[in-house]
């Protein structure tokens, strides 16, 4: 079997660095082609130096001179800047684009991968919270696959395989809780960034961490699912269960429930969207029914994490509302992690967003790039950043 070759948007991060793990594991089957970061340009540099792609996209256009000089023994092409993520994107050198750059900013390139015919394994819910419409369409229009990277995702579609022809009745996502399970407003108006960013059960890039301990997250998913698998927004439950094994379900139409487990590690997901429809053997650690004899499940507290209930708001809305929730809460997220505002008040945030931009109920792609700009600009506003 020939090798695939991967392209990673965003090698420098969570899922970028546990991808290559899984590359480097699997040398037979796999070569990284393209490794793309944002602003930690030593690390592109050893991971080029390392796995020897073919091109190299560095976004911070002040740094294209040292990874230039730090890779000029080798044929590695560098690119910078915004422009360069979509020139690479539309390259014949790759077979599979792995998309986990973090929030609005992989939307482009990986519209760009579909529209050269690339298949895309996604690990970028925000892509799809945007503008799942559009690139949904986009994938079937060009017959490539999206294969979902997130756990909760991957375990539906895990659990799908052998389905096609039956229905859906509903799909429930799991979410561990977070790190604030069981509080209430009084204690998460004192949450400083340090806490929040200690999951429990994930190690994961700051963005997402914090989605996790607002719930945002769960909402983001409800978002991802509702493209994913084509469901109506009351096909998509949550339930807590805070030991991460089950990673999501699918219900189908005669009652039937089937679930998709393993101990919490983003490889199995990531290492089954590249290798999809083969499994590959690990020697990763496995699950232990004696270390894990209780497996609970609780109620989403939608009175205290509001975000999840905003999140759901906007699932129903549909048109731009997803796209304005979720522009208002990277900018809310990052002002939390700059200690610029509180924990609750990035629901603020989201919440006023929500009620001052205008509506749209079946935007283009040029009216969701201006209401995710709107929607900023506004935020931003808000904040006074
Ligand atoms: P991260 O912050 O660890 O890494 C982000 C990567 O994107 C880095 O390589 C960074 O250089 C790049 N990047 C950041 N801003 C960019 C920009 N403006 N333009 C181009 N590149 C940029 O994030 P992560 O935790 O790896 O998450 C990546 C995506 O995967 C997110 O959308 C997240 O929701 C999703 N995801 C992550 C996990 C996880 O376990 N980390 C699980 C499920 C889904
Ligand atoms: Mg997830």
């Amino acid at each position: 079997m020939s090798q695939k070759r991967i392209a990673i948007f965003g090698s420098t991060g969570s899922i970028g660095t546990q991808a290559l793990e899984v590359i480097e594991a699997n040398t037979d089957k796999f070569s990284a082609e393209v490794l793309t970061a944002q602003t930690n340009e030593e690390l592109l540099i050893q991971q080029a130096l390392k796995f020897k792609p073919n091109v190299v996209v560095i976004g911070d256009e002040k740094k294209y001179t040292k990874v230039k000089e730090a890779l000029s023994r080798t044929d590695i092409k560098v690119f910078a800047g915004e422009n360069a993520l979509l020139q690479v994107a539309a390259m014949d050198c790759y077979d599979l684009m792995l998309a986990a750059i973090v929030g609005y900013a992989g939307l482009k390139p990986t519209l760009e991968a579909l529209d050269n015919g690339k298949a895309v394994a996604l690990a970028n819910k925000e892509t799809l919270v945007v503008a799942g419409d559009i690139v949904m369409k986009k994938a079937l229009e060009k017959r490539v696959p999206v294969i979902p990277v997130d756990s909760e995702h991957s375990a539906i579609f895990q659990c799908l395989v052998g389905e096609t022809r039956n229905r859906i009745e509903k799909v429930i996502l799991t979410a561990s809780g977070g790190p604030f399970r069981g509080k209430k407003p009084n204690f998460l108006v004192n949450v400083k960034r340090d806490h929040a960013l200690q999951h429990p059960n994930w190690t994961m890039g700051a963005k997402i961490t914090i989605d996790s301990a607002t719930l945002m997250n769960k909402g983001l998913e409800m978002i991802e699912a509702k493209w994913l698998f084509n469901l109506k927004p009351e096909q998509i439950q949550v339930v807590i269960h805070p030991q991460s094994i089950i990673h999501s379900m699918v219900q189908f139409e005669d009652g039937s429930i089937k679930a998709q487990m393993g101990l919490p590690d983003m490889k199995l997901p990531i290492q089954y969207s590249l290798g999809f429809p083969n499994r590959i053997p690990t020697n990763s650690p496995r699950l232990n029914f004696k270390t894990y004899s209780t497996l609970t499940f609780e109620e989403p507290d939608l009175k205290t994490f509001r975000n999840l209930g905003l999140a759901m708001e906007a699932l129903n809305k549909g048109g731009n509302m997803p796209s304005i929730l979720n522009a208002a809460n990277e900018i809310a997220v990052y002002a939390f992690l700059r200690n610029r505002i509180g924990f609750l008040d990035m629901t603020e945030v989201v919440e006023q967003t929500m009620t001052k931009i205008t509506y749209i109920e079946s935007p283009t792609l040029e009216e969701y790039f201006e209401s995710d700009g709107e929607a900023r600009s506004f935020a931003a506003s808000l904040i006074q950043l």
